[in-house]
């Protein structure tokens, strides 16, 4: 026996994910991100990232991370519980809390990380969760770690929750429920109809979780969110936030009542186990989020630029699907279509990406497009003509 035959299994699997096209492969970024990128040695349209705002290579949070850098330098030295946490954290989290309009927030080094923590903090094997059937991974890992029963309820579907509540928590018979939904969801662009999930969460006392990370720079007032665009505050135990779409660095948070806040402090694992973010990228989501408390005029562009480039797609006959914000899935069906569509694109300089099973179902492939603020209507133009050319060349 030699050491190849215990990994074959990995040169197995490797092989399935080619012959059934579902291999990740990777591109190459050569220049910061923006409405145009180098990408593999070519500048195309970059119709693929999250960078909402374009806060990813905005000069103010450039500059207020250098000066972080000069007066803080640049790691955080250890996890915060043991050797401290810097005021550019604190100040931070006050922000963040002062933005979302809740009374506390606690940052993480991901909105991975975020899920990861605050679950298994909230829940246990004791309880129950209730979980719409197309949460997010992180949503789901953190549920397993809790060890809680999932219930998996039909997506977006409060009729299908309330079943599953009568099913599983009749009467509170659980220690505790939570229920848990994405604000946005990332790959069809709609969103949890939190009204009627709140009222739910209140009628069966469950404790209600919203994972904002497609919200947040988007939906409410100056992008304050999901819970802000439905005025549901107060009313929503916790959110989930990333600093790594809209805010356009990297990190999450968590914010919500002070009690939870305060209870991740001393429960959080990635908290207590896993050094904070560096203070650069600390000081530019605080400048981020400075930039949008005084002006709601980067998310109205990227509001005016989805609606433009929807319209025009739908005139051009092509079908958006579910979206209700700038994610704008252009729905093709068929994963291979898909793949070639996206190939066919790159060649004329556009970058947008095929989404195919398992991440969307069978039958269900796509291209998805992310809207941004710093794309401008001639960008748009392009992308949408280059759409429509390779559309004719495949015969659709
Ligand atoms: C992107 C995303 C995350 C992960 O955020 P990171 O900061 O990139 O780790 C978590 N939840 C949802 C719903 C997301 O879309």
């Amino acid at each position: 026996m030699t050491n190849i035959d215990k990994l074959q299994f990995i040169a197995d699997e490797r092989a399935r994910l080619e012959r059934e096209g579902l291999l990740v492969r990777v591109r190459t970024i050569e220049s910061p991100q923006g409405a145009w990128i180098t990408v593999d040695g070519r500048h195309v349209l970059n119709l693929c990232s999250n960078n909402y705002l374009g806060f990813a290579n905005d000069a103010r949070l450039r500059q207020a991370a250098q000066q972080a850098i000069d007066r803080f330098g640049v790691g955080p030295a250890a996890v915060r519980s043991i050797a401290g946490t810097t005021t550019l954290h604190t100040e931070l989290e006050a922000k963040l809390a002062r933005f979302k309009r809740v009374e506390a927030t606690i940052s993480f080094q991901s909105g991975f990380n975020s899920n990861i923590a605050t679950i298994p903090a909230l829940v246990g094997k004791d309880d129950v969760i209730f979980s719409d059937e197309l949460n997010h991974a992180s949503i789901i890992d953190g549920c397993r770690l809790s060890g809680a029963p999932i219930i998996r309820y039909e997506h977006c579907n409060p009729a299908s929750l309330e079943d599953k509540l009568k099913e599983h928590y009749p009467g509170g018979s659980a220690r505790r429920a939570l229920i848990i939904t994405d604000g946005v969801f990332s790959m069809d662009g709609d969103i949890a109809p939190l009204p009627a999930l709140v009222e739910l969460a209140e009628k069966y006392n469950a404790m209600i979780m919203v994972d904002d990370a497609h919200g947040e720079g988007v939906l409410g007032e100056s992008g304050r969110g999901a819970v802000d665009h439905f005025h549901m505050h107060g009313r929503v135990d916790v959110e989930i936030g990333t600093l790594s779409k809209a805010f356009g660095v990297v990190g999450g948070f968590v914010a919500g009542k002070r009690i939870i806040i305060e209870h991740l402090r001393q429960k959080g694992r990635p908290f207590l186990f896993s050094s904070a973010l560096t203070p650069a990228d600390v000081a530019a989501c605080s400048a981020a989020v400075e930039i949008l408390e005084s002006s709601g005029a980067l998310v109205e562009k990227l509001w005016s630029n989805a609606r433009y480039f929807k319209k025009k797609m739908q005139d051009a006959g092509f079908d958006t699907g579910k979206s209700e914000t700038p994610i704008t899935p252009i729905m093709l069906g068929d994963v291979k279509v898909a793949q070639e569509f996206s190939r066919r694109l790159f060649e004329n300089n556009v970058f947008a990406m095929a989404i195919g099973f398992p991440t969307v179902p069978i039958g269900k492939a796509r291209i998805r497009v992310m809207i941004s603020a710093t794309h401008s209507e001639h960008d748009l133009d392009y992308g949408i003509e280059k759409f429509v050319a390779v559309s004719k060349e495949l015969g659709g």
